[in-house]
């Protein structure tokens, strides 16, 4: 059964081949044919300022599937990086992103930064750097026109080549940030190592913000925290107006969540572009 809708569960294989191994096979032949058919597309989710003004947005990969619908990254992100076909995503990502930027500036649009994920797979290829900006040059971009999401396990140090890619990347004008902050290894001695511009704090913080003292403790030591490292701070997962009150009143930069908007299609995102400021005053709870 085909379906669009977000969230659908991915499912491939009828009973008779519910072998682990052989539905894993199954999967990395179609992504492979997929990839080279280039079925996916980028969704965009909104990140505001805590005055409702537009300033960046996360590409977030679907796969349009040609039976199964729209494929969630959470059912093919992994396989992709076990069998190296996340490299070639990578480039249909950001390829796809390019293009999208590209014709957003020429309607006008106003222009934010782009997020791409990148995941720890994809700094062991040396030629990422290269990678990324042959696509910008491509399509006539700057590096300042992406923030590049990268998870701590990246900075941990057991990557060689990691500080030299990290270094490189900020030299060449990419704003890096550390996605899903403080749910990975918890030395913070990268953070001083590492040219790391905007911390995102994990949406698991942010969903229990009020029935979890020490997730509320947690999220504004994270603010405090990269405040004092001159960085900018979102949260990310941001579904309820309370949990924005908290955020806003603890100094939080920007937010990112479904209380705004899901991804949406770049068609869709370019309406919300055009719309600009949402009404964040309604969103936030009194008090
Ligand atoms: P992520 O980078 O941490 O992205 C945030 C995820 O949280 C997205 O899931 C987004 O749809 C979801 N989300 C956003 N706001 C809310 C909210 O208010 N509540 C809840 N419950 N969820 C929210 P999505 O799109 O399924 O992506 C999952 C993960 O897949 C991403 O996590 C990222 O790690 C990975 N991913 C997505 N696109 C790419 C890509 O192009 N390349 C790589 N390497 N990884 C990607
Ligand atoms: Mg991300
Ligand atoms: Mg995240
Ligand atoms: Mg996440």
């Amino acid at each position: 059964r085909a379906s669009r809708s977000e969230g659908e569960v991915y499912c491939f294989f009828s009973t008779e081949m519910n072998n682990e191994a052989q539905v894993r096979l199954g999967l990395e032949a179609d992504l492979r044919r997929a990839i080279e058919r280039e079925e996916f597309v980028n969704y965009y989710q909104p990140q505001y300022d805590m005055a409702g003004q537009l300033v960046g947005m996360e590409a977030l990969v679907r796969w349009t599937h040609p039976t199964q619908g729209l494929v969630m990254p959470g059912q093919f992100i992994s396989t992709a990086e076990e069998t190296g076909l996340i490299g070639a995503l990578g480039d249909i990502v950001l390829r796809n992103a390019a293009a999208d930027i590209m014709r957003w500036r020429g309607l006008g649009l106003p222009v934010v930064p782009v997020a791409i994920n990148i995941s720890a797979v994809q700094f062991r290829d040396a030629r990422l750097v290269d990678r990324i900006l042959s696509v910008l040059s491509e399509h006539g971009l700057a590096p300042d026109a992406l923030d590049l999401e990268l998870t701590e396990s990246i900075l941990m140090g057991e990557q060689a080549g990691a500080v030299g890619f990290l270094n490189q990347l900020a030299a060449e004008g990419f704003r890096i940030a550390i996605d899903d902050f403080g749910t990975g290894y918890s030395s913070l001695g990268y953070l001083k190592r590492f040219p790391v511009h905007k911390l995102k704090i994990d949406q698991s913080f942010v969903q229990h913000l009020h029935e979890d003292t020490n997730d509320a403790i947690l999220v504004r030591a994270i603010i405090n925290l990269g405040h004092s490292l001159a960085m900018t701070v979102v949260a990310e997962g941001v579904e309820t107006p309370e949990q924005f009150a908290y955020l806003r009143d603890e100094g939080a930069d920007a937010v990112q969540g479904y209380l705004f908007s899901r991804p949406v299609p770049s068609e869709e995102m370019e309406r919300l572009m055009r719309d600009g400021v949402p009404s964040l005053e309604g969103k936030a709870a009194p008090g």
